[in-house]
This record gives structure tokens, C-alpha cells and sequence, in this order.
């Protein structure tokens, strides 16, 4: 997902940076006031394994119970609340990851209850009021924690709620529909590139009917709850009481002396079923995978116990470290783990390059976990897809940025927060921009289908020792140069849509379509992800933010969304023979825990069905016809598609196509052309389609040379037979136009009527 409210904070540097000190105090300070009060209130008790926060000394606070609450008071004594594990790996075997990971441990900010879902849209627009508004574009459903705005003041897209007057008897309601304990307020300032609107203070206040409200206590006082210092860190209210309702409003008292009365918000609870309080969701899904999301050393973990339980299909490898020294962990999911098999496509599927778009990270986990359960259970869809494909998962790019997110948790990393490598590059603008080279060169040359288009090599400032490359790129690139991947996805979050090469448009564009060559199966495989996806599918979703990629079906051109130069996608294109796409899986970039698994199921069948995409097309081997050695580094050409493929080291090759009929070439240095008609059906099965080349003589004889041997007999006669026929063809050719030179004489002088 592309970034306005850093990009903003950079903009506004120098007064930015005051503002961020503040809020950085005041994030500080509230964590630990957060934990304090919990503590104090719940009375929970805690250990240095585990935190279990027990509701039953609830009814103990001394304060007003509301009616709700009185009738719920008998069950809330038995009934547990939350249980929250702190795990620590004891087995570690790095000690610098270790300190990394129990820092991340201890600053994790407790929420007690998820939120009720105004940032993952599970609440609907019309379950919000206001007082008052603005104007619609700053409507009470704009209301929502992280929701972006447009870049446009004052469209329909704004990037708060902000209500008409400046007074304190604005509200926003929030209807939960269901009775719902309610356990804390986050609050966040509006989101925009030309005002600073926050709320310094507010109170908050709970209704049954939504007629009656009482205001929220602390002892004898009302509650005033501390807001926000900047218009993007969330901040966390904890209620002093945890109270039962169905309504909720949140009043602000005080604001941003030079802005409005303007915020964003998520609201904690949880449902009352009954006479238990839980904090989960519905399970959402019956696959027995581990939701939660996992820091490093939980992700680790997780990943040990995979292959431990299906040891023959997996193994687990490292690309390189990140900045601090946190291993690229990947893990690979194939019938022959540790070795490319002839013929067998390689697969890959990258998340976390940007640290705080959390789900693709956990999507991953899920889907090795999925896959080896799959494949013991004997399902055939998985078994086929593991025996026929090398899948190679990486769930983390970039766990620097995912371990500062994770510190914050899910509702409190705001929307920028872990998104860059702790250098501060932004990883997914730091591949060498090939499209550039490309298309320079093809502007500069006289005859354009001289320029390669292909595998264009890296430029030479980008592989020096100083550039500016981020140690997590340079492990990626390295990663993608062994291994011969054919197909990937990049996942990210923070919208709904998937998009396809190329990013970067050309001579500059901001947003322009920019069509690769492959455009056709680009829009096919962007269209397999996003009509499969749960969420993208369903017609009567809301807009994440404020663009609207259902117009598209959700998919659409990188390039004519924003340009990006040197993206993965376009450099895995321009470099390698892989095809990628970036998938934004959904709206909220870093969903609560218990949201994973419908997260998970939302996006089950199209991780799957995108996989199986990598067997379409065409592929074979390129063999030498003498030896019948596979020929590496052979150029596939497809007529009518000006992109060339390559053989990898056994000569193997795989040319994703749509349906179809092309006329293919294989070129190899030293051999002579050969040319395929192959044909491509609809189902997903690549056609076979092996090319044997004929090494030129000239090679032949090069080769000898070069390895100092005699030239052979067999091979002196074919010179001499070669030789021959040439001295023929040449004669023939004399005595030809000698004879209808003889022929045009004759005919002259029998016009010349001799
Ligand atoms: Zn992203």
C-alpha cells in the first residue's frame, strides 16, 4: 500500500519532528500508565510466562455499575476475560535475536478485548452517528482508525470524521449492536496532506438505548481520557471501569488549539454471549492453524514445528539477516525439498516488505501450515500441487520494521509505524530501476528489436558496496538470481486489490497505464487472486479508503495506481524470467488476532489457486541434439510477445501463456535456431513443448580448439563434404547464369530476325 501520512510527516519536516517528540512522550508514557491501570483495576495476576487478566475482581472496583452491568455481575465473577500468552523461546541459540525478541515481548501494549472492527469494516457505515459533520466527505463513517483520505481537500474521501461546531457537546456513536463490554477507546487525529485536525481530550459515553447515557467514571469524577499530540500516532484510552452497553459515544473536550473537532477511532469490546464474555470472534475457520500473530522468534518457532511434522515436504533455509541481524527465514514446501527438480517450476510467495502490513506475514504461516496438514491428510488438490511444484515461502522481508510494529500491537502501530527497514528505506522502491535502462535504450537504438528485453543486467552504481541498497534487497535479489523462479506474489495490506507489472511509467507519469508485454496473462493472473479473494469478490463491500478498485474488478496496472520505479515486481520481470504480482490483502494493514482466521479463509482459495497458475503455458527442456544435454541460458521466444525467457542450468523452461497457439523460437549461442508451433489449452496444465538444438560447426570447431584436441575424422569429412557442396552449389550456380546468358543471346539475335 502506498504511504501519504509519513510522506506528509516528511513534508512538513522541522514542525513535524516537534509534534512527533510529543507524541512519542505521550504513546511512552501511556503504555505504561495502560499496563499500570489494567493491573490496578482488573487485579491480574502476572507472571513472567504468562499474563491472565481475570474479569471477576470487576465487580470489586468500587463505582456505579450501570444497569447492564448489575445484571451481568454473577456471571462476570466466574467467567475468564482474556488469557495472553508471553511466550519466550527458551531454546534460543543467538543471543543477539534473543535480546531483539523479549524487548519486543515486554513494551507489547495488553488490549484487553479486540476491537469492535471501524478500521477492518466489520462495523458498518450505518452502525455510526455523529452530533454533527462537516461536510459528508467528513461523515461520521469516516470515522474510522487509519482510514486514508484522498488527496484532495474536501472530496467525498475525507480523512477523519469532523463535526460542524466547535464545542464539547460533539459526539461519534458507535452501535454495536449486540450487549458488549467495553474496554477502551483508540483515538487517532485526521488524516490529511493540507490541515492538522486532532482531540487533545474526551470523554466517553455508554447508552442501552442510545436515549439514556451515562458518562464514564473514575472514582466520583468523569473520566477524561488523554487524546492525541499529531494527526497519525493512535493512542490507546483504557476505560477505568470495563462496562457492559451497546452504545458508545466518544466526546471530545479538547482540541488542536489551531484545527477542528476531528478524529479517527476504534473502539475495544467484548460480546456478551449470554453469560460469557468473550474476547474471540466466531472461529471463522475449521482449519486447526495457529492464529496469532507471531513476532521472530514465535515465527521461528512456528516454522520448526512445521517441518518437524512433516519433515519429507519441508525445509527451512536462510536468504541473508536484515539490518539488526534478524534472519530471512524461508521456508520450502516440495516433494524433493533442497533440489530443483528437471521440469518441476519454482515457485515463491514474498510478505512483510513492508514490516507493518502484518496479515500477508501471518497468510504465510498459515499456508505452510495448511499445506503440510494438507498433504498428511492426503488431500488431493495439495498433494498434486506439492508433487509438481517447488514452493518456497519467505513470510518476513522485512522483520526489522515488523518487530517495531509488533512492540506497538495491531490497533496502535498507526499506518506508517515498521513499514521501512531500519535504515528507513522503503524496500519496495529499492531494486534497480530496469525499466528506465530498458526504455532508454530502446529510444537511443536505430533498430528497436535489437534492444533486449530481457534479463537486463543490474546498473553499475547499484552493485557498488555504497549504494544505497538495504542488506534485505541485496538477500532478495541474490535469492532470485539462484533459484529459477517462474511465478510469485508480493503481499502487503492496507487495500483491496491486486496489482501488476509494470509499477514505474514511463518518462515520469505520476499514474499511467503502463502494460508489460505480458499484459494479458498479468490481468489474468491479478484477476485469478482478486475474483477468488472473499472480500474483493463480494459486490457490496465498502471502499477501504478512497479509491474505488471494483470499477476494475480489483485488479489493476501498477503503473496507472502510482509509479513506482524500481518495485519487486518490475525488477523480478525485467531481470529473472518470474512473473509477480503485488496482492494488498485488506483494508486494515495489521488486523487484530482474531480476525486471522477469517483473514485466513478469506484468502485460502486464492493463495492456492494462484499457485496453481504456474502451470499454464508452456515448458520443456532445451537439449543439445549430440549430447542431449539441457542447453542453459536458451533464449524462448514467443512470437507476438516481445519479453524472451530463459533456460535455467539443466536446460529446463517454463513460458507462461495463455490459451492460445504461438510460434516459438529457441535460440542458443553457438547452436542453430530451432522453431515450435505450440499449442496452450485452457486447463491448467502446461504443454510440453522440448526443443533439441544443432550445434553450428563453427562452434563445434571452436570448442575443439579451445580444449586443444584433434579434430576428429568424422568431423574433417563433414568440413570436406560441406566444403564440396558449397564448391557445387557455387558451380552450379556459374553454369546457371551462363546458360541463361547463352539463352538471352540466342533470343536476341533470333528478334534481331536473323
Ligand atoms: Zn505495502
Amino acid at each position: 500500500m502506498q504511504l501519504t501520512e509519513r510522506n506528509m510527516g516528511k513534508s512538513l519536516c522541522t514542525l513535524a519532528a516537534v509534534i512527533f517528540l510529543g507524541g512519542f512522550f505521550n504513546v511512552a508514557q501511556l503504555t505504561d500508565d495502560t499496563t499500570t491501570e489494567v493491573h490496578l483495576l482488573l487485579n491480574s495476576t502476572s507472571t513472567a510466562a504468562s499474563v491472565t487478566v481475570q474479569l471477576q475482581h470487576h465487580s470489586t472496583a468500587k463505582t456505579t455499575p450501570t444497569a447492564a452491568q448489575k445484571l451481568h455481575t454473577t456471571a462476570v465473577t466466574t467467567k475468564k476475560l482474556h488469557r495472553k500468552n508471553i511466550s519466550r523461546d527458551s531454546e534460543e541459540e543467538n543471543n543477539g535475536e534473543k535480546k531483539h525478541a523479549s524487548k519486543t515481548d515486554e513494551k507489547k501494549t495488553q488490549l484487553d478485548c479486540p476491537p469492535l472492527g471501524l478500521e477492518s469494516l466489520r462495523v458498518d457505515d450505518s452502525q455510526i452517528r455523529a452530533s454533527s459533520s462537516q461536510r459528508s466527505g467528513l461523515g461520521p463513517h469516516r470515522g474510522r482508525l487509519n482510514i486514508q483520505s484522498g488527496i484532495s481537500d474536501g472530496d467525498l474521501y475525507d480523512g477523519a470524521w469532523c463535526a460542524e461546531y466547535k464545542d464539547q457537546n460533539q459526539w461519534l456513536e458507535v452501535d454495536a449492536i449486540y450487549l458488549t463490554l467495553f474496554t477502551g477507546v483508540v483515538l487517532q487525529g485526521k488524516n490529511s496532506i493540507w490541515s492538522w485536525d486532532w482531540v487533545h481530550t474526551y470523554k466517553v459515553q455508554l447508552s442501552n438505548d442510545s436515549v439514556t447515557w451515562k458518562t464514564c467514571m473514575n472514582g466520583t469524577e468523569e473520566a477524561i481520557f488523554e487524546g492525541n499530540q499529531n494527526a497519525w500516532s493512535p493512542v490507546l484510552g483504557v476505560l477505568p471501569v470495563p462496562t457492559v452497553a451497546r452504545f458508545i459515544r466518544i466526546n471530545p473536550q479538547t482540541w488542536y488549539i489551531n484545527g477542528t473537532v476531528c478524529l479517527r477511532a476504534e473502539i475495544l469490546g467484548c460480546r456478551v454471549h449470554g453469560d460469557i464474555y468473550s474476547s474471540e470472534q466466531d472461529l471463522g475457520s475449521k482449519d486447526p492453524l495457529d492464529f496469532r500473530h507471531h513476532n521472530y522468534n514465535e515465527m521461528r518457532k512456528l516454522m520448526k514445528s512445521v517441518t518437524k511434522e512433516c519433515p519429507d515436504i519441508t525445509r527451512i533455509y536462510t536468504i541473508g539477516k536484515s539490518y539488526t541481524g534478524l534472519k530471512l527465514y524461508v521456508m520450502e514446501i516440495s516433494d524433493n525439498p533442497g533440489k530443483h527438480e528437471l521440469g518441476e517450476p519454482e515457485f515463491r510467495y514474498v510478505a512483510g516488505m513492508h514490516g507493518n502490513e502484518a496479515l500477508g506475514r501471518e497468510l504465510v504461516l498459515n499456508l505452510m501450515q495448511y499445506l503440510c496438514k494438507e498433504y498428511k491428510k492426503g488431500n488431493q488438490r495439495v498433494v498434486r500441487l506439492v508433487t509438481d511444484t517447488r514452493i518456497h515461502l519467505l513470510p518476513s522481508m522485512n522483520p526489522d520494521g515488523y518487530e517495531e510494529a509488533y512492540k506497538k500491537g495491531s490497533e496502535l502501530a498507526g499506518w506508517a509505524e515498521g513499514r521501512y527497514s531500519f535504515e528507513g528505506i522503503d524496500l519496495n522502491s529499492n531494486f534497480p530501476d530496469l525499466n528506465n535502462i530498458m526504455w532508454d535504450a530502446e529510444e537511443m537504438a536505430i533498430d528497436k528489436s535489437k534492444v533486449s528485453n530481457h534479463y537486463i543486467p543490474m546498473p553499475e552504481y547499484y552493485t557498488q558496496e555504497d549504494a544505497m541498497v538495504s542488506p534485505e534487497t541485496r538477500a532478495v535479489i541474490s535469492w532470485m538470481e539462484d533459484i529459477p523462479f517462474v511465478l510469485s506474489a508480493n503481499l502487503h495490506g492496507g487495500e483491496l486489490v491486486v496489482s501488476y507489472p509494470f509499477d514505474c511509467t514511463v518518462g515520469w507519469a505520476p499514474q499511467e497505464d503502463t502494460p508489460t508485454a505480458d499484459n494479458a496473462f498479468f490481468r489474468w493472473l491479478a484477476t485469478v487472486y482478486a475474483s477468488t479473494n472473499l472480500v474483493m469478490a463480494n459486490p457490496n463491500r465498502r471502499l477501504c479508503h478512497h479509491e474505488d478498485f471494483q470499477v476494475h474488478n480489483n485488479i489493476i496496472n501498477g503503473g496507472a495506481w502510482h509509479t513506482v520505479p524500481g518495485s519487486m515486481n518490475d525488477f523480478s520481470y525485467m531481470h529473472t524470467n518470474c512473473f509477480e504480482v503485488t496482492v494488498e490483502l485488506s483494508c486494515d494493514k495489521y488486523p487484530h488476532a482474531s480476525e486471522l482466521p477469517i483473514e485466513w479463509e478469506n484468502n485460502k482459495e486464492s493463495l492456492l489457486v494462484y499457485m496453481e497458475q504456474i502451470h499454464r503455458g508452456i515448458k520443456g527442456v532445451v537439449r543439445d541434439k549430440m549430447t542431449k544435454q539441457g542447453i542453459s541460458d536458451a533464449v524462448i521466444k514467443v512470437e507476438d510477445h516481445d519479453h524472451d525467457i530463459r533456460s535455467a542450468v539443466d536446460g529446463d523452461y517454463w513460458r507462461l501463456l495463455n490459451p492460445g497457439d504461438y510460434k516459438v523460437v529457441v535460440w542458443a549461442e553457438g547452436y542453430f535456431p530451432s522453431m515450435r508451433r505450440c499449442h496452450v489449452g485452457m486447463q491448467p496444465r502446461a504443454t510440453i513443448c522440448d526443443f533439441t538444438l544443432t550445434k553450428t560447426p563453427l562452434q563445434r570447431l571452436k570448442e575443439i580448439r579451445a580444449k586443444g584436441l584433434k579434430i576428429p575424422q568424422d568431423f574433417l569429412q563433414l568440413r570436406l563434404r560441406a566444403l564440396r557442396l558449397r564448391k557445387l552449389r557455387a558451380t552450379t550456380k556459374v553454369l546457371n547464369q551462363r546458360r541463361v546468358g547463352q539463352r538471352t543471346l540466342r533470343e536476341e539475335r533470333k528478334a534481331r530476325g536473323a
